[in-house]
């Protein structure tokens, strides 16, 4: 009921947003200047930006924590070796399906044709530098855990956790303090995340007024296209895919994981961050009828490589960006778009905004201007959002089949949602 409340709070928060935005954007009166200054880049930064760094802040703990816990938890090495492979394999391939789709139905769609670049605001691009497959892979093994732990570099901490938790379960009788101190620290990380989440109603209030009374229309209406094409391929990969793979390999429904998973839905929605709404995904994969131990070690891992949402917006970005300079694509480069789109989304933290950066990859991969990030970045906010859904929902997906496959999925539990 508590939680109800919270998530009823939520969406009230980001339903007035957005009202409240577009009022303060449309709001160009006397006393412009004080709104400016006091409101948008005072208080609703203030607030927007207190709420996102709590999230933020908890993300390397929470993650780090929950998968020591998860390892140590499933115990015998061979068991986390299958699950983690199995695991693996079902991000990789969604993903794979995710970018494809995008790609298809941006070469249906054509999102980018006849659009009229000077109504886009031109915004100098700030793009990040993206690394290389040899150095995604090479850096996946940090040299030092705890610089890694201090950078919040999330795969070079995946791979120490892992490490230290199957560690943990092959010295049974030895480390029990050590695991019994690390469930504790889990359950203290999980109570400061809902403590964090009291404040998503202010939080996303704040951050969704600004987002609107920044962005302004004339940035928006020429990408409306491309925000409508993305949205419809999050939408199709739910319903095709994920409706798919649940059928087909679990014979499990998707109403009832969408039930389940409304609360999960509206944190991330409103949030855009997987990994602050991966206390949320934990407890609606437990009400799916899922394991502890098989939920704190897929839905972790997934808050962090698997984005299928993001490789969406990835490749629908890329068909719109080379449209718009003109650029045909050969069947090559959309091959090397899935692959480049696929090790992307394993580099893209749980975070608000970070997909945007590592499509900077995907787009160097194929040799499309990197100022074509900066055509979409003014839309990007508002993607972010129904991408991050998309991400959870994929974790959760791939959490009930694996859990199916390895017996740990109450069936009777599932049925009665
Ligand atoms: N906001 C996304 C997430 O947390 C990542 C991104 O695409 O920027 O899942």
């Amino acid at each position: 009921m508590k939680k109800m409340n919270l998530t009823t709070k939520i969406l009230t928060g980001l339903c007035t947003g957005v009202a409240f935005g577009i009022a303060l954007n449309l709001y160009s009166g006397g006393g412009r200047e004080i709104v400016d200054a006091y409101v948008i880049d005072g208080f609703l930064r203030l607030t927007g930006g207190i709420f996102i760094n709590a999230i933020k802040m908890l993300v390397v703990p929470l993650v780090f924590v929950s998968l020591v816990c998860g390892a140590a938890d499933v115990g015998d090495v061979k068991k986390i070796g299958r699950m983690g492979g199995k695991t693996l394999g079902i991000y990789m391939v969604t993903t794979g399906m995710a970018v494809t789709l995008a790609l298809i139905l941006g070469k249906i769609f054509n999102p980018g044709v006849g659009l009229d670049l000077s109504k886009v605001v031109s915004m100098t691009p700030k793009v990040g530098e993206s690394m290389g497959v040899v150095d995604i892979i090479l850096n996946m093994v940090p040299r030092n855990p705890v610089a890694a732990l201090a950078k919040g570099e999330m795969l070079p901490i995946i791979v120490f956790a892992l490490f230290t938790g199957i560690s943990i379960a092959a010295t049974k009788g030895e480390s029990d303090e050590v695991l019994k101190v690390a469930k504790g620290l889990n359950a203290i990380v999980m109570k400061m995340v809902s403590f964090v989440m009291c404040m998503a109603p202010i939080g996303v209030f704040s951050l969704i007024s600004r987002t609107f009374a920044t962005a302004g229309t004339e940035a928006l209406l020429p990408l409306m296209k491309f925000v409508g094409v993305t949205v419809f391929a999050l939408g199709m990969h739910v319903l095709i895919t994920y409706m798919g793979m649940l059928k087909v390999f679990g014979r499990l429904s998707l109403k009832t994981f969408m039930k389940n998973y409304i609360p999960a839905i509206n944190v991330a929605f409103s949030t855009s961050s997987s990994g602050g709404t991966l206390p949320v995904s934990l407890d609606s994969a437990k009400k799916c009828g899922v394991s502890e131990s098989v939920a704190s070690f897929t839905l972790p891992l997934g808050a962090t490589v698997n984005m299928d949402g993001t490789a969406i917006m990835q490749g629908v970005a890329v068909i719109f960006i080379a449209q718009v300079y003109g650029i045909d694509l050969t069947f090559g480069q959309l091959v090397t778009v899935v692959f480049t789109a696929i090790l992307a989304s394993v580099g893209t933290a749980g975070v608000p905004g970070v997909g945007m950066i590592t499509l900077s990859m995907v787009i160097q991969s194929v040799g499309l201007p990197m100022e074509g990030v900066a055509l979409i970045m003014g839309v990007d906010r508002i993607i972010d959002m129904f991408r991050t859904v998309v991400n959870i929902l994929g974790d959760g997906v791939c959490t009930l089949l694996v859990a199916k496959s390895e017996g740990e999925l109450c069936q009777a539990t599932y049925s009665q949602a």
